[in-house]
């Protein structure tokens, strides 16, 4: 059996690694250890949650302990880049726990905070940096950062930074490095301009593939229930009471859907937090402290804001909205079911979003079990709530069941499978279109000075559950 030893990482990280718990490498980690131990470069095709920050941060922590160097002002050893400021944090978090024996100073740069303390980290240098771009250039611009000593590269979640429209801060960074470097490059999928850049910034890369492409862990358990958009913020709140979900994310697609949404809960009494590119740093990671605590808030994420959230232990994944993209609920539902852990994924589907679940399943290649157990919910007027997720308005009650309850069976090739009630949905409903980048424009790229956030986590009212 392959354990860490046999990697050939040494005491001090296997010091490490046994105080968090782990005993055995993943398979990303046993892959790619020996060989960037050995200073080869990487091109790794993996989800988070596979393991995959581990992978780079142990070998380079030893690295970096095998050939000790003075630190110098402004510079770095390790330069990380990542897309989300959720996901810099987390990778700083981990150089800090895997390399706690190891005497490395490290520091993290992201948008949306004041750069005074990020200067002062910087200013004695540091051995690991891990930064999102766009800052990350301001201080460079601003001479509070010099990459001219960077030996290590390396590249998170490359897909997202082009979904994020930051390829090409990337590039002016990566030429801002020294040539002779060892350069690591993630990514989840692997879109050709993500294969260009990698091309253009790897050397006789050793190519590292875990879970096949867009392919859910296997751990999850997925269910899917129709009904009308406007009754689904009753059904949310009756699965949180009665599903013994833990520790749960429901995902929304805007950022303004997630902040209404948090208020339903909130009139419910269920205790949630909204994290959105709109709220400012400090609220982000109060709802995450929060989320990683022993009572969780419900947390009610947006895609972009979700990427990167490192958190065990997930038990639901609520999709209130269907994304557009078919891979996006891929990397929603790979949230719960992590490190070996059964995970379960609703999602909340109405007529017009059928189209969508279609492409998921496609994408899957097969079919998400509906739920027949919708309880009776509140009957809510057509019109009377105003759909925010479709341009369009409301579209009231299609191929709806008694008590304004689910559409019927569904249409398709996947007619085979129905709904109480067995009818056919009645066709010609199409999903208002979008652009494919919407979403990311929606998020974008997080604004210098965040807007003051409502508290990020909310004292539980009279909810059931003991949160
Ligand atoms: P990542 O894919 O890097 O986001 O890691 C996913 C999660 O798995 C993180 O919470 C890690 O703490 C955890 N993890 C990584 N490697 C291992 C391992 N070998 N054993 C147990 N947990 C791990």
């Amino acid at each position: 059996m392959t354990t860490f030893e046999s990697l050939g990482l040494t005491e001090p990280v296997l010091k490490a690694l046994n105080a968090e718990g782990y005993t055995v490498p993943t398979p990303i980690q046993a892959k790619a250890v020996p060989h960037v131990l050995a200073g080869r470069d990487l091109f790794g095709c993996a989800q988070t949650g596979t393991g995959k920050t581990a992978a780079f941060a142990l070998p380079l922590i030893e690295r970096m302990m095998a050939n000790p160097r003075e630190r110098e002002n402004r510079r770095c050893r390790v330069l990380v880049l990542a897309p989300t400021r959720e996901l810099a944090g987390q990778i700083h978090e981990s150089f800090r726990v895997y390399g706690r024996h190891a005497h490395l100073k490290s520091a993290v740069i992201y948008g949306g905070v004041g750069q005074r303390p990020q200067e002062v980290a910087m200013s004695k240098g540091v051995d690991v940096l891990v930064a999102t771009p766009g800052r990350l250039l301001d201080l460079v611009q601003q001479k509070f950062v010099d990459l001219r000593t960077v030996e290590f590269l390396v590249l998170d979640e490359a897909d997202r930074m082009l979904d994020m429209g930051f390829i090409h801060d990337v590039r002016r960074i990566v030429g801002m490095l020294p040539r002779e470097r060892q350069t690591l490059f993630f990514s989840a999928t692997l879109p050709s301009e993500v294969r260009q850049l990698a091309d253009s910034m790897l050397r006789n890369p050793l190519e590292v593939k875990t879970t096949p492409q867009s392919t859910p862990a296997e751990t999850v358990a997925q269910a899917v229930f129709f009904l009308p958009q406007r009754q689904k913020r009753h059904l949310l709140v009756h699965l949180l009471s009665n599903e013994g979900m833990a520790r749960v994310i429901v995902f929304t697609r805007t950022k303004h859907g997630a902040d209404k949404l948090q208020r339903d809960l909130d009139k419910a009494g269920i205790r949630a937090a909204a994290i959105h590119g709109n709220k400012s740093q400090n609220a982000r990671e109060r709802a995450l402290a929060a989320f990683k605590s022993q009572h969780p808030p419900v947390l009610i994420a947006t895609d972009i804001a979700a990427r990167g959230i490192d958190v065990d232990n997930v038990s639901h994944v609520v999709n209130f909205e269907l994304p557009h993209e078919p891979e996006t609920y891929v990397h929603r539902i790979g949230r719960t079911g992590r490190a070996g852990m059964t995970g379960k994924a609703v999602s909340l589907c109405d007529h017009e979003e059928r189209p969508r679940l279609q492409a998921i399943e496609r994408l899957l290649r097969k079919s998400i079990p509906v739920r027949n157990d919708l309880p009776e919910l509140p009957h809510v007027e057509p019109g009377s709530e105003p759909r925010e997720s479709h341009r369009g308005g409301a579209r009231s009650g299609q191929g709806r069941g008694p008590q304004g309850g689910p559409p019927r069976g569904r249409g398709g090739r996947t007619s085979g499978r129905r709904s109480p009630g067995g009818q056919q949905p009645r066709q010609g409903s199409q999903p208002s279109r979008r652009p494919r980048s919407e979403a990311t424009q929606a998020e974008g790229r997080p604004a210098a000075a965040a807007t003051a956030p409502a508290p990020a986590s909310r004292l539980p009212k009279k909810h059931r559950r003991a949160l």
